[in-house]
């Protein structure tokens, strides 16, 4: 038999393809990634793909092998500290910090809402952290807007601080950051559909409600002090 003719690519291609697979399998074992499949998205719209944010740090040895390949990545150029913001985003950020040979320093904003917009506090602890000339790595698991990494790239700006890029896990493809330079480790964009032109629909298979339903038909577990009386 004669021996498959050589693929044409680029090497750097294949690599990165290869990675990114890897990586995705991981994400696969940790639950958060689910692929081949019919989901119906809070939205309305229809994808083959989803990933559960909350559970893409549930791992430990998975998240800080990942964390260390985005450390790896920035490894060339110094980090004065490792920012980020939300539980999954800072326990990523632990692992990259880790494992980057400036050892930087971990520090973190918290999210919340003003006025129906969203807004990104830097507790005070940290300002003396954050000078003008400091060397920031912005991190995040999962960026699929770009809104929050855009509040902190403004926070750090407003600071004087420096970006010396960004790490994530997963970034949709589509969103802008402002040319700032960004390694993630799957970049990907699934497609959306409207129900009426939906090709999974078209092809009768039963469509994920999971979901959708869960957010609105179970509560998260909560316990609460008793009221004095
Ligand atoms: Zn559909």
């Amino acid at each position: 038999m004669s021996a498959a003719p050589a693929p044409k690519k680029d090497p750097a291609a294949v690599e990165a393809e290869v990675r990114e697979k890897i990586h995705l399998e991981i994400l696969k074992r940790t639950g958060a990634y689910h692929a081949n499949d019919h989901v119906l998205l809070p939205s309305g719209q229809h994808t083959s793909e989803y990933i559960e944010k909350t559970l893409v740090t549930t791992e430990p040895s998975f998240t800080e092998g990942l964390g260390a390949v985005i450390a790896k990545h920035f490894a060339p150029w110094p980090v004065d500290i490792v920012l980020s913001t939300g539980p999954g985003a800072l326990i990523l950020s632990h692992c990259v910090a880790r494992a980057h040979p400036s050892r930087p320093v971990v520090v973190y904003g918290t999210k919340g809402l003003s006025g129906g917009k969203r807004r990104v506090t830097l507790p005070v602890e940290f300002h003396r952290l954050l000078r003008p000339g400091t060397k920031v790595l912005l991190v995040e698991d999962l960026v699929s807007t770009g809104s929050t990494l855009n509040l902190l790239i403004e926070l750090v700006d407003q600071l004087g601080a420096q970006i010396v890029g960004v790490g994530c896990l997963w970034r949709r493809t589509s969103v802008d950051l402002g040319g700032r330079p960004v390694f993630s480790l799957v970049s990907r964009d699934f497609p959306t559909y409207n129900p009426a032109e939906c090709p999974l629909c078209r092809k009768g298979v039963p469509l994920n409600e999971e979901f959708v339903r869960r957010r609105t038909h179970r509560k998260p577990s909560a316990v609460q002090e008793p009221h004095s009386s």
